[in-house]
């Protein structure tokens, strides 16, 4: 068993709002990891006198906590646990129930001899190596089908000079836009995990029989920018370099294309740099075939 993982701010002058942990019980051949990426609020009041760091700490650690120690309930179930009682730990002075409330994407994972339990909410990835070397994503894929007003609107924003005012006030537009759709009720945009556990029962879940997993890596998108914006190569390759390389390589890549590329004209994104974490897994097996 070896576990690798690398987290770093986009900007060093700012705290790191992606969150990483792992835990290896003592018991068995099991083991959990939890990835989370905080959502920056954008500018104007979140109702919490708490930052995203102190948000992500403590549903992260709450959630591998609960997913270690309480192998009885499902991750979902740990999710949903882990959301309340971080919401109570926020005390009665943060108004709950505001729109930018602190919030994160959610990547947990869970195994054992027998499984491989998974859970992804929002846009972090999962990916999954078989013995044979084959790799499948688990993605929440309900951010890829936003309304297509929203769509125009990012691409608007993505296609006007960075620190322009025009590329602000486009910026402000699609922002609203996109939360409006945040954790709206009847199923129409999209969830984070904020302060009400009922988004749990949302997240993709599945399970692996054990002996088809060989490896697993879950991403922020800070860090999957390596396939997703800079085409370095498809998830496989992605998996395969961190193998060989490691996460800060990988991290250090993303770092080298986004200098290479301030302005995003060749590879339109939201933020010139944005927090990136990975963390990678090797659960042991045979080695893949042609490595
Ligand atoms: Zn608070």
């Amino acid at each position: 068993m070896r576990i690798d993982m690398t987290g770093e701010p986009g900007d060093p002058r700012r705290p790191n709002e992606d969150y990483v942990s792992a835990a290896l019980p003592s018991s068995g051949e099991g083991g959990a990891l939890v990835l989370l990426d905080g959502v920056t609020p954008p500018r104007g009041g979140t109702g919490c006198v708490h930052g995203v760091p102190w948000f992500t700490a403590r549903l992260g650690g709450s959630l591998l906590q609960l997913a270690t120690a309480q192998r009885d309930l499902t991750l979902d179930a740990c999710l949903a646990e882990a959301i309340s009682s971080t919401a109570a730990a926020h005390g009665s002075i943060c108004d709950l129930s505001h729109s930018r409330t602190p919030q994160a994407t959610v990547v947990a994972v869970r195994w054992n001899e027998e499984r491989v339990e998974h859970l992804v909410l929002s846009d972090s990835a999962l990916l999954v190596e078989a013995p044979g070397g084959s790799v499948t994503e688990v993605l929440d894929t309900r951010l890829d089908r936003l309304p297509e007003h929203v769509r125009t609107l990012r691409d608007q924003v993505r296609a006007l000079p960075e620190g322009s005012p025009e590329r602000g006030a486009a910026r402000d537009e699609y922002v609203g836009a996109v939360e409006a759709l945040r954790n709206a009720p009847g199923g129409t945009g999209f969830y984070t995990a904020a302060a009400d556990p009922g988004v749990a029962s949302l997240a993709v879940t599945g399970s692996t029989p054990r002996a088809d997993v060989r490896a697993l890596l879950a991403l922020s998108d800070g860090a999957a920018r390596w396939s997703q914006t800079f085409r370095h190569g498809d998830w496989a390759a992605l998996l395969a370099f961190v193998r060989k390389e490691g996460t800060a390589a990988l991290i250090a890549a993303v770092r080298e294309a986004e200098r290479a590329d301030p302005h995003g004209t060749a590879h339109p994104r939201g933020k010139r740099h944005d927090d990136a974490s990975a963390v990678f897994a090797e659960l042991g097996g045979p080695e893949p075939v042609g490595t």
